[in-house]
C-alpha cells in the first residue's frame, strides 16, 4: 500500500519544510511497526521547489487473519472463503490500513500540530496527493463526490482487470490523484480528509469498530464533515454501517453544525452572563450578585452532599467550574455544554492551556447536549443543572429528564431556575417579561415543583427544595433550587 503527499515552494517557503510538518526528516528513510505491519516513510524527491513524502505500509496479511478471528468474526462456510483469508488483495491495495497507518505515523501532522514550525503547520499549502490503488466501491463517481467539495481537483482513473485483456473490463481500483492549490487547505486538514475518506471508499474496515471511533470520527471531521454533502454516506460507511454509532455520529455533527451556525458571538455571550450576574437584588447595605448566591447555595449543597466527582451540565462559560476548581474536596471536574463558543470562553477564563498538570488534571470540558443520551456522562457523584433547564424548549424537557436522570443517573442532582413569581419584585423588568432573552419558559414554584416532583418519581429519587436569595414572604426567593438524591434501593424494591 502506497500513497505520497507532495508540495512545491521557493527560496522563501521551501518545499521541504514538508519533513517539518510532518515530523519526519527528508534525508532519512524511515521505519515504523504499527499494528498491521511496518510503515516505511521516505522522500523520492526533496528539494526547496518541489517535496515528495512517501509512505508505504507493508501488511502482515497472516497477522490480519488472526486478528480478525480473535475478534469473533470467523468467516467459516465455503472452502474457498477460507482461502480468501491468505490470498487477498490488502498487501497490496491502499484501504483502511493505510489509514491507521497515517495517523499512527503523522499524529501529530493530523492534528495540526508543528512545534518546529507552529505558523506553517497553520499555513494552507500547494498540495498533491497520489494513491496509485485505491479500492473504491462506489467508483470514480463517488471518489469525486467525496473529495470535491473539499477543495481537491480529483483525477480518478479506473484500474483495469488485466492489461493483458481489456474485455474484462476494469478493476474496483481507481488511480487516484488528488490536487489542490495554495491557500485552500493545510497539511493537517489534508490528512483528515484523507484519514477519513480512504476507509469510506474501501468500504472495508479491516480492524474492530468501537464506539470510541465516533470520537475519532468528529475529531478528524472537525470543520469539515459537519456540512459534508454527503455526511451520512461517510459516517455511516466509516462506521462499518453499524447503527447505533452512526445516529450518534450523526446527532452529534447535527449539533456541531447548529453550534456553528449560532453566531452569537463571544462578546455578545460576554454581556449576557454580565447581565445575569448584575442580577442585583435590593439588600440595602451591599447588593450580592444573585449569581454569586446561586454558586454559594449550590458548593453548599454538593459539600452537604459529599461530592467527589461532579459534572456541571450547562457550564456556560464555566463560572462554578472555576469555583469548584478552587476546593480539593471536588477531585473530578466536568463541564458540559453544547455551545462551542461557551466553552471557548470557559477555556480561556480557566486558562485551561497554562494549568498546571495537578489542576488540569481534574477539569474536563465536553461538548454535548442534554437532549440526548451520553455515556460520557456516567458514573458521576453529582451533577448540577445551573439555570439551565428554562433555555430548552419544554418540549425537550423529558429528553433532558431522561438523560440526566434516567442514563447519567449520578446520586446527588441540583436544579436551579428563576422563579417566575419573583420577578415583579424586580424594578427593572417589564410586567410579564423573562429575565433573559434566551428563556423558553419561567416557572413559579409551584410548578417547579410540580415537575421536579414527577421526575423525582419516576426515576426514584427523593426531592428537597432550597431558596436561592431572599426569601419574600410573598412572591418567594429570586432562585429556586431543588435537590435530587438517589432514593435508598430499599425504599425502590419497596416502592
Ligand atoms: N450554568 C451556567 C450557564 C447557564 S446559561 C450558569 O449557571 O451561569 C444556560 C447554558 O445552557 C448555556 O451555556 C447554554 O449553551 C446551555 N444549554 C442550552 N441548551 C443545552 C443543551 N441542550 N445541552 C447542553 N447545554 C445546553
Amino acid at each position: 500500500m502506497f500513497l505520497t503527499i507532495s508540495t512545491s515552494g521557493d527560496a522563501r517557503n521551501p518545499a521541504t519544510d514538508l519533513g517539518f510538518l510532518l515530523h519526519k526528516h527528508p534525508d532519512r528513510t524511515q521505519a515504523f511497526a504499527t499494528s498491521h505491519g511496518t510503515a516505511h516513510v521516505f522522500y523520492p524527491e526533496a528539494t526547496p521547489e518541489r517535496c515528495t513524502a512517501a509512505l508505504l505500509l507493508e501488511v502482515d496479511p497472516v497477522a490480519l487473519v488472526r486478528r480478525g478471528k480473535g475478534k469473533g468474526k470467523g468467516r467459516g462456510g465455503a472452502p474457498d472463503a477460507a482461502l480468501a483469508q491468505y490470498v487477498n488483495d490488502r498487501p497490496y491495495a491502499a484501504s483502511s490500513l493505510l489509514a491507521v497507518a497515517l495517523s499512527a505515523v503523522f499524529s501529530s501532522a493530523l492534528r495540526g500540530v508543528c512545534n518546529a514550525r507552529p505558523e506553517r503547520a497553520a499555513r494552507p499549502l500547494p498540495l498533491r496527493v497520489e494513491v496509485p490503488a485505491l479500492p473504491a466501491s462506489g467508483g470514480a463517481g463517488l471518489v469525486r463526490a467525496l473529495f470535491e467539495p473539499l477543495g481537491w481537483t480529483v483525477t480518478a482513473t479506473p484500474v483495469p482487470l488485466d492489461v493483458r485483456f481489456p474485455a474484462w473490463g476494469d478493476s474496483r481500483y481507481v488511480q487516484l490523484v488528488l490536487d489542490v492549490p495554495d491557500g485552500r487547505l493545510t497539511l493537517g486538514e489534508a490528512l483528515r480528509h484523507l484519514y477519513v475518506l480512504l476507509p469510506v471508499l474501501d468500504d472495508a474496515k479491516h480492524y474492530w469498530v468501537s464506539p470510541d471511533e465516533v470520537d475519532k470520527l468528529l475529531r478528524a471531521g472537525d470543520g469539515w464533515l459537519a456540512d459534508h454533502p454527503e455526511r451520512e454516506l461517510i459516517t455511516s460507511r466509516y462506521l462499518a454501517r453499524r447503527r447505533s454509532l452512526t445516529r450518534e455520529a450523526t446527532e452529534r455533527l447535527e449539533l456541531v453544525r447548529l453550534a456553528d451556525a449560532d453566531d452569537t458571538d463571544v462578546e455578545e455571550l460576554d454581556n449576557a452572563v454580565a447581565e445575569d450576574e448584575s442580577d442585583t437584588f435590593d439588600t440595602e447595605e451591599r447588593p450580592v450578585p444573585l449569581a454569586l448566591r446561586r454558586r454559594e447555595a449550590i458548593l453548599a449543597a454538593l459539600t452537604a452532599a459529599g461530592a467527589a466527582h461532579v459534572l456541571d451540565l450547562g457550564c456556560g462559560q464555566g463560572q462554578l467550574v472555576q469555583a469548584l476548581l478552587k476546593d480539593a474536596r471536588f477531585t473530578e471536574i466536568v463541564g458540559l455544554d453544547v455551545s462551542v463558543r461557551a466553552l471557548t470562553v470557559a477555556a480561556r477564563r480557566l486558562r485551561l492551556d497554562r494549568m498546571g498538570e495537578r489542576l488540569a488534571e481534574r477539569v474536563t470540558l465536553l461538548q454535548g447536549s442534554l437532549a440526548y443520551t451520553d455515556k460520557r456522562l456516567k458514573g458521576y457523584d453529582a451533577a448540577v443543572l445551573s439555570e439551565v433547564i428554562e433555555h430548552l424548549d419544554v418540549e425537550r424537557l423529558p429528553a433532558l429528564e431522561y438523560a440526566v436522570f434516567g442514563s447519567a443517573r449520578p446520586r446527588t442532582v441540583l436544579v436551579t431556575t428563576p422563579n417566575v413569581e419573583y420577578n415583579v419584585r424586580w424594578e427593572t423588568l417589564p410586567a410579564g417579561h423573562v429575565r433573559h432573552g434566551d428563556h423558553r419558559f419561567e416557572w413559579t414554584r409551584e410548578e417547579f415543583r410540580a415537575w421536579a416532583r414527577a421526575v423525582a418519581e419516576r426515576h426514584a429519587y427523593d426531592v428537597e427544595f432550597v431558596p436561592v436569595g431572599d426569601d419574600d414572604p410573598e412572591v418567594g426567593p429570586p432562585t429556586q433550587m431543588a435537590v435530587f438524591t438517589q432514593a435508598a434501593r430499599e425504599e425502590v424494591r419497596a416502592a
